[in-house]
């Protein structure tokens, strides 16, 4: 027997409609012999909700409480999809992540699930049950309900496939799969039929949030292939699967945007041994990731210039830690916050010469101004003006050939 858990996202449980026809989905497989663990998200637009009323009340909302509030969104659906399955006839029931329980490790708020207890579920699997299992939520050691991240269910949806060594791993979402950029917003992103852990975990950390990017680096990890698929639609999806089950024929396989950046520069700080370290160093401390740097030499050789970007809900958090701090000398300091970073990914790339020149003139023939940049093997971003971000993707889209 195949052992399946099928992940459903929050639009795809996002009314009460939705909610009926994903349980028919899950019928159909149930019927084909399968035993099923099912994951479900909120309802769609339900966590902003929840954190919009906590904002009302506090801006310094208790984050134990916050996580109590948060998952509630999970529970609700869980009901839902285990009535729905019920009332057409499959024998199915919740689990709360405190009843199995789903344990995690971490902060509130961005927990991480480091085990789950498999036999109730797994006897309940074996009498021809599904289950339906909350994402996005577990308890700490300590009792408390943790939730772990946003987009957290394709998290716990990986490691159900892990500890419960299912056979397959289906992520059913809003698309039909990963494009080569998001297809909401560039309409002739193509669909991409295998996609390595590598591309896909750096497109979803650059902003591709179709996965998760700790679910993808957990399925990297644990070498679980994930089958990306529409919940609308009976097209085939993606496969995100290892390296070499992929036959690379394009040196870029997407193209990822986020608006979530923020450029700091400083004027004029005096150039000597040590001082990138005394700028970085209380950043690092109070846990703000510096992403990209550039620094550029006076041409008397005695001063630099040096800009940074970090997430843009840490800026003024770096700014104010940096004007704290005694030892940093520089005369002038200015922060951007309208910017956005555009990526290119391909494992291609590694074996294809120019592709770095080739990203930067197209840029430059729609006249737009690289602020930052930064490359590894497998990918090269660029910081721009934010409201040149769909342009350039598009641009990208068309230099590159994916559309
Ligand atoms: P779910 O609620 O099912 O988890 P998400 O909203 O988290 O779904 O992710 C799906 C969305 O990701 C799509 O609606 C799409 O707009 C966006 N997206 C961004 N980049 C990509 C991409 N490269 N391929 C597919 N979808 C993408
Ligand atoms: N409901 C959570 C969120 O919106 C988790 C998820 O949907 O994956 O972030
Ligand atoms: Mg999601």
């Amino acid at each position: 027997m195949t052992k399946k858990v099928l992940k459903f996202g929050g639009t795809s449980v996002g009314s009460i409609k939705r909610i009926v026809h994903a349980a028919k989905i899950i019928k159909k497989e149930h019927e084909n012999g399968n035993s099923i663990i099912v994951v479900v998200s909120a309802m769609a637009g339900t966590t902003n909700n929840l954190i919009e009323h906590s904002r009302s009340i506090s801006k310094k909302f208790n984050k134990r409480e916050l996580d109590v509030l948060l998952t509630s969104g999970e529970q609700v659906t869980s009901a839902l999809m285990a009535g729905a399955l019920n009332d057409i006839g499959v024998t199915a029931r919740s689990w709360m992540s405190w009843q199995i329980p789903i344990i995690t490790q971490g902060d509130h708020t961005n927990a991480r699930i480091i085990n789950m207890n498999v036999k109730k579920v797994n006897d309940y699997l074996s009498e021809g049950g599904v289950a339906v299992i909350p994402g996005f939520q577990g308890i700490s050691k300590s009792g408390d309900i943790t939730s772990i991240g946003r987009g957290g269910s394709d998290a716990t949806a990986v490691a159900i496939a892990k500890i419960f060594q299912t056979d397959s791993c289906e992520i059913y979402t809003d698309v039909d799969g990963v494009y080569s950029s998001d297809p909401n917003k560039i309409p002739l992103a193509k669909k991409i039929d295998k996609i390595s852990y590598e591309e896909m975990l750096e497109l979803s950390s650059l902003g591709a949030k179709v996965m998760q990017s700790s679910a993808v680096q957990s399925a990297m990890m644990n070498n679980i292939p994930i089958q990306v698929k529409s919940t609308f639609t009976e097209r085939k999806g993606t496969e995100i699967n290892s390296e070499e089950n992929i036959d690379y024929n394009k040196a870029v396989t997407g193209v990822a945007y986020s608006k979530d950046d923020a450029k700091i520069t400083l004027l004029g700080v005096s150039d000597q041994p040590g001082v990138a370290a005394d700028i970085f160093e209380p950043l690092s401390k109070n846990q703000i990731n510096v992403d990209m740097v550039i620094q550029n030499i006076s041409s008397d050789g005695k001063k630099t210039d040096l800009t940074f970007t970090t997430k843009r809900q840490d800026s003024s958090n770096a700014i104010s830690l940096i004007k704290s701090n005694k030892k940093i000398k520089y005369e002038k300091m200015h922060m951007n916050d309208k910017v956005s970073k555009i990526s290119i990914v391909g494992a291609g790339m590694v074996a294809t010469p120019g592709i770095t020149y080739k990203m930067f003139r197209s840029l430059a023939e729609e006249k737009i101004n690289i602020l930052a940049i930064s490359t590894s093997e497998i990918k090269i971003s660029v910081i721009i003006n934010e409201n040149l971000t769909i342009e350039a993707v598009k641009k990208l889209h068309r230099t590159f050939k994916l559309d």
